[in-house]
């Protein structure tokens, strides 16, 4: 048994910190007392000044994405090795980064199903992963610069055909993308919508009688909509939400995915800036202010929000993913415990994990995090963690 004590112990549900020590047993959180009860040959680690808080879970990553590669042909350029290699750092800069579970909007040629496996018979550091595969589109223009990323299909048929390809490498559930991926060329018609409704409704029917869920790719008000009908479990970006089509989601208990990182990371980074077209920065500084009034606006409605990134885009590091609870208070408007709770309790609850991660609480998942300060008083504490368990086993215990 592992105790870790007189720290300072967050309540998600209370959106409350008390201070407890914690019983850790076989990677699980056995107790939670006012007070340690040690044994003989166990293991007391003081976390006294701390604020100890849930792993934080990010809905929306890339991992076989870098960052730093410029020049969208250059991801695809990359070797099969380098790619493996740029995923492996990938995971393991997001657990030290205090992400102890990821949902991967999109890999590449499954690569990161590879890393995934390795992660789980702990030959290499990772968060916990749930994965798409590639993800499901129609044949776009920007698509060639993606190949290991897109499974094409166009029919209902197509798309039940593509959703099966992925269960079978592996996939927890399932992308489509509904309208352009908005860093396409300057031909990319932003309001298309690339499915009907038989079409998508098909591919949700038939990805959950598989047991997945769907997370859809929608910035256009005609895509969003598109996707409310068919039923998709998650939304990702939402940037056109208008208020109906949010009220629309609150009543079918639809999850925003907002990623306001993303967008931000590319047009505030004075070297991405300097490589981006005009259009693009053009467009990306409307969409912004857009896509601020409409996460405002969803969680007026009473939309369930949960943490997302979109990490590995441009300029968007890996390991610094607890941003996006940053620009969740900053941008949106979220109280500090609003945000904790989407990425925390609120990711596990879209991943259907709730009853493992997500809150500290006996019989779950020893995936632990600490700060120096309460990040209740300021959310950047989360930007500083000092300590990352996962599993019961310490990532990090910095001095
Ligand atoms: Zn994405």
């Amino acid at each position: 048994m592992i105790w870790l004590t007189g720290g300072n112990v967050y309540d998600v549900a209370q959106g409350k910190f008390e201070q407890k020590a914690i019983g850790i047993r076989d990677g699980r959180i056995e107790a939670l007392t006012a007070g340690p009860t040690p044994a003989t040959g166990d293991r007391v680690i003081d976390m006294s000044g701390s604020w100890l808080l849930p792993g934080l879970i990010d809905c929306h990553v890339h991992l076989t994405l870098n960052p730093d590669v410029t020049g969208t042909a250059a991801f695809g350029a990359r070797s099969r090795e380098r790619i493996r290699q740029d995923t492996a750092d990938a995971a393991a800069r997001t657990l030290e980064g205090g992400i102890t579970t990821v949902r991967d909007c999109g890999g590449w040629d499954y690569l990161e199903m590879e890393v995934r496996d390795e992660v789980r018979a702990g030959t290499l550091p990772g968060p916990r992963m749930f994965l798409s595969g590639r993800l499901i589109s129609i044949e776009t223009p920007g698509a060639a610069d993606y190949w290991g990323m897109y499974d094409f299909a166009q029919t209902a048929e197509e798309l039940k055909a593509a959703a099966e390809r992925q269960m079978a490498k592996g996939a927890d559930f399932i992308k489509i993308m509904v309208t352009g991926m908005f860093l396409a060329p300057e031909t990319e018609r932003a309001e298309d919508c690339y499915y009907s409704n038989d079409e998508l409704s098909a591919l949700v029917h038939h990805s959950h009688d598989h047991g997945r869920h769907v997370a859809c790719h929608a910035h256009a008000i005609e895509g969003i909509r598109l996707a409310i009908a068919a039923g998709v479990d998650s939304l990702e970006h939402g940037t056109y939400a208008d208020r109906g089509a949010l009220a629309a989601m609150a009543k079918a208990g639809i999850v925003l995915v907002p990623t306001c990182t993303v967008m931000s990371a590319m047009i505030e980074n004075p070297t991405i800036r300097a490589k981006m077209p005009d259009y693009l920065i053009a467009r990306y500084e409307n969409a912004r202010t857009l896509h601020r009034e409409a996460m405002i606006a969803a969680c007026a409605e009473g939309v369930p929000l949960v943490m997302g990134t979109d990490a590995g885009a441009p300029g968007n590091h890996h390991g610094a993913n607890a941003q996006e609870c940053v620009r969740m208070v900053r941008d949106v408007g979220m109280t500090p415990a609003e945000a904790i709770r989407a990425a925390t309790l609120g990711g596990a609850a879209l991943l259907g994990q709730a009853d493992s991660l997500g809150s500290l609480e006996p019989g779950k998942f020893a995936d632990i995090v600490a700060a120096r300060s309460n990040p209740l008083d300021d959310i950047a504490a989360l930007q500083r963690l000092h300590f990352v368990m996962k599993d019961g086993a310490i990532v990090r215990h910095d001095a």
